[in-house]
């Protein structure tokens, strides 16, 4: 099937169009630059930027892909998690698109299009699988036995664990705004980082204590980390010496890192899961990519992880989930569709 995603929930205006699980076009507008001067992102900003984007990234895509919307045998779009208004703005663009082309709708959830992606470059996902989702707004570790969300009892996305405080993703933003650097910090700390050396300071590995693994075996915590970056930036200005910004970025990079293989390879071997798929924002980090590959080989699973491209937002990853429902027979979602900010990673998709 022909399948067209559209993803809005956060910066980015994202319009996929995938045949099965053949990329055909990947066209995203993203507000970043409007936000970087405010260092987060604007909810109200990226809502107008969404509808001043959405039929202009719609055109590019058909255009790219050589088809037009007449072709299109199914709409799918996220319609949660993410920022209400920006949401919005997609699912409304959606459900026009699906009532004028008479073509049936798909809502679904975008952490579960961040590890869906992965089909356009790898092929079938395989399940079950352990995914290792790592983004701006969640890190979570997900036992996969049916990525459209399953129809049986057992089957679906299940957390075996997630963050107890912030996210991967907001905490390499936090920590590269306070070595100076711009808005969104992920990209620049994995730049930094390659000219520094990751052990020159011992940056705390959260929830890693015999103690916490006892509650929180597959749990993440990094605002402790985000502290000690802090304090020990300010007791080097204290002194007036110069931050090596090079050697702080790396070594917290490599906590962060060692800390999410570490938990999801944990995951994967306590549950006899054979592939690790690593997914979200923070999947474009090269150590991260790095580390893991290492890891796992060592243990005889297998490591898929898309291209940075297809890491962070697109519309792609919710088209490519959408023809997964078409091909697995899921019954659409209603043109009464809601956007939901809130809606968790086990809800796959809308009635
Ligand atoms: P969510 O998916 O939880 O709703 P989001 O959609 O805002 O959040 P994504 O686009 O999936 O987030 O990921 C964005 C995050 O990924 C940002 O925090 C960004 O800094 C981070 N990121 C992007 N590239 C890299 C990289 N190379 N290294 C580390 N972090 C990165
Ligand atoms: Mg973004
Ligand atoms: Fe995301």
């Amino acid at each position: 099937p022909l399948v067209l995603g559209i993803e809005t929930s956060c910066d980015e205006t994202g319009v996929g169009i995938v045949r099965g699980t053949t990329l055909l076009a990947d066209a995203v507008a993203s507000s970043v630059e409007e936000h970087a001067r405010f260092g987060g992102v604007v909810p109200e900003v990226a809502s107008r930027a969404h509808l001043e984007a959405m039929v202009p990234t719609i055109q590019r895509a058909c255009d790219t892909a050589g088809i037009a919307l007449a072709d299109v045998d199914a709409i799918a779009v996220t319609h949660g998690p993410g920022l209400a208004g920006a949401l919005l703005v997609g699912v409304a663009s959606a459900k026009a698109l699906a009532l004028s082309l008479g073509r049936p709708l798909y809502g679904v959830n975008h952490l579960a299009s961040h590890v869906a992606v992965d089909q356009l470059e790898h092929g079938p996902l395989p399940e079950p699988c352990l995914a290792l989702l790592v983004s701006g707004g969640h890190s979570s570790l997900l036992r996969v036995t049916d990525i459209t969300g399953g129809e049986g009892p057992g089957l679906g996305v299940d957390p075996m664990g997630a963050t107890i405080d912030d996210a991967a993703g907001e905490a390499f933003d936090k920590v590269a705004r306070l070595l100076g650097l711009p808005f969104p910090g992920g990209p620049h700390i994995d730049r930094v980082a390659r000219e520094g050396d990751q052990v020159a300071i011992d940056f705390p590995r959260g929830l890693s204590s015999r103690r916490d693994l006892e509650r929180h075996r597959f749990d993440f915590s990094f605002s402790g980390l985000k502290t000690a970056v802090a304090r020990w930036v300010e007791a080097r200005e204290r002194t007036g010496e110069p931050v090596p910004v090079a050697d702080v970025a790396a070594s917290f990079q490599e906590a962060v890192c060692d800390v999410l293989v570490r938990k999801a390879l944990d995951a994967a071997s306590s549950e006899g899961i054979e592939d690790l798929m690593i997914g979200g924002g923070v999947a474009a980090n090269s150590r991260l990519r790095a580390l893991a590959e290492e890891r796992a080989a060592k243990l005889g699973i297998r490591v898929r992880v898309p291209r940075p491209g297809l890491c962070t937002d697109n519309g792609a990853m919710v088209a490519a989930l959408g023809a997964e429902m078409v091909a697995r027979g899921r019954t659409p979602s209603s043109l009464d569709l809601p956007a939901d900010s809130s809606l968790p990673v086990t809800d796959v998709l809308a009635r």
